[in-house]
């Protein structure tokens, strides 16, 4: 078998169980009839990325009668940082700074390591129980505005200006382009997706299968009046079904506003892709949150660089910042952060008080499933930062929360 063969067979097997457009990134030709344009993009997406001059020509909903009342067209903002995305000599999008290139059998190893060496305690054992508090529609329609509440994973709900957004919603049973195979969640959702009120939007960071899932975007999308997404993302949307008129793509630093809130594509240096041949064809990208003097922060995806600092420069700080904390490992520094690194990326931002993220849910890297917050915990006590880590579904005052429980320790 070649090297190549070998590659895309090992490629294929990753995928098949559900964890290549999680954490590992194995580099496969673009070939099999791929053309040389980005061919998940579509046309006025297209016609974006070709004018990366043109920033107020967003793409699908950003004008017209169907994207609703209270949207405003996106605007880059001006200053540093406008040089948005980077395109490589495929087409493909790319990080700020390069990523180092990682030999075949390192590659190799590493896919060994995840598939078949994963050490004790990535998951919950038997009868670990991780707590979720449930959350039901009277309880949200209740609630008082800036009220957030982490659902799992990345999936945080926010309520603002008596609407509702939701982040990178995953409700599916598995992270995975399968339903029998690959990343199964801890815990239910706090929710059920019926249960949940009419949303004003949902806030995608990329399309990897733990931040977009195609069943939950379907089931969700009659009640969705807009869905915000980096470049080329809002095409998968379409594709899905989803009209095109409730799909606004935003290139990094660029913004628009809804129902009287501000959302501003920001960079991240991270990857994306959902099978063997389409890495890097959409964007990926974190997001800052403004209503009014209100600010929050949701990182998406990311390894640490130095854009944290670009993004606390301009806009002067944050009263909470949601960070990727989790499916980190020493191999893929480049796309994942080191607690150390989420830590500092918050004090970069200028962040007033912090929640992790992207950990307690799905089981995607090698570490034991308590140790992001464990980690984080004790960084945080040296650094004095207060950290926000809720049970899933109990409600948050994004401005002054309650204290809360290391809920990890006693799920046993
Ligand atoms: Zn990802
Ligand atoms: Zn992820």
């Amino acid at each position: 078998m070649t090297r190549s063969a070998t590659r895309r067979a090992l490629a294929a097997l990753l995928c098949s169980l559900g964890v290549v457009a999680v954490t590992v990134s194995i580099s496969v030709p673009r070939a099999l009839g791929a053309t040389s344009s980005s061919p998940s993009l579509g046309t006025s997406a297209a016609a974006v990325i070709e004018t990366t001059a043109a920033p107020a020509s967003l793409s699908e909903g950003a004008s017209g009668s169907s994207a609703g009342a209270g949207v405003s067209n996106a605007v880059a903002r001006a200053g540093a940082g406008a040089a948005g995305y980077r395109r490589d000599a495929e087409g493909n999008y790319q990080n700020a700074a390069p990523q180092p290139k990682q030999g075949f059998w390192k590659t190799v190893g590493l896919f060994w390591d995840v598939m078949f060496r994963k050490p004790a305690g990535t998951e919950p054992a038997a009868g670990q129980a991780i707590p979720v508090q449930a959350l039901t529609r009277a309880q949200l329609m209740a609630a008082p505005d800036r009220t957030l509440y982490r659902l799992g994973h990345s999936t945080v709900l926010l309520k603002l200006r008596g609407r509702f957004w939701l982040t990178d919603p995953v409700f599916s049973e598995r992270a995975s382009p399968f339903s029998f195979a690959g990343p199964k969640r801890f815990h239910a959702p706090p929710i059920a997706l019926d249960e949940l009120p009419e949303l004003e939007g949902v806030i995608l960071s990329h399309d990897h299968y733990d931040h977009l899932d195609e069943a939950t975007v379907k089931a969700l999308a009659p009640k969705v009046r807009h869905f915000l997404t980096p470049l080329g993302v809002g095409k998968r949307l379409i594709d899905w079904g989803v009209p095109a008129g409730q799909v606004q793509q935003l290139d990094w630093w660029q913004s628009t506003t809804v129902a009287g809130v501000q959302f501003t594509a920001t960079p991240a240096q991270h990857f994306s892709g959902r099978s063997l041949f389409d890495r890097n064809s959409t964007l990926w990208a974190s997001w800052v949150i403004e209503d009014d003097d209100m600010r929050v922060f949701f990182s998406g995806d990311t390894g640490y660089f130095d854009g944290f600092k670009a993004i606390g420069e301009r806009f002067g700080s944050f009263d909470l910042t949601l960070m990727e904390t989790g499916a980190y490992d020493a191999r893929w520094p480049y796309v994942h952060m080191q607690p150390e690194q989420t830590l500092q990326a918050h004090l970069d931002l200028r962040g007033r008080r912090m929640m992790p993220i992207h950990n307690g849910t799905f089981d995607l890297a090698m570490h034991r499933w308590q140790d992001p917050f464990e980690r984080i915990l004790a960084l945080a006590r040296l650094r004095d930062v207060e950290l926000v880590t809720p049970i899933m579904g109990a409600p948050v005052d994004i401005e002054e929360p309650v204290p809360t429980q290391a809920w990890w320790q006693e799920a046993s």
